[in-house]
């Protein structure tokens, strides 16, 4: 069994510099650890997206 997800937020916050961005840069997957669930294996598929940090003096320029 897959199990699909993305998240939620609409914008994240730099954890260098804390500054909240809504600006999109790109969007990935991971694959969470096989799971068991009753008998069954589970993969979680999770779709992640990446921000620009709009923080001109921050040194990270994006972030998950
Ligand atoms: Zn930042």
């Amino acid at each position: 069994m897959t199990v699909r997800a993305r998240g939620r937020a609409d914008e994240g916050c730099c954890p260098s510099c804390g500054c909240q961005s809504a600006r999109v840069h790109d969007r990935y997957q991971r694959q969470l650890q096989d799971v068991p669930l009753a008998t069954r294996r589970v993969q979680i598929v999770l779709e992640v997206r990446r921000f620009v940090c709009g923080n001109t003096e921050c040194g990270q320029r994006t972030f998950a």
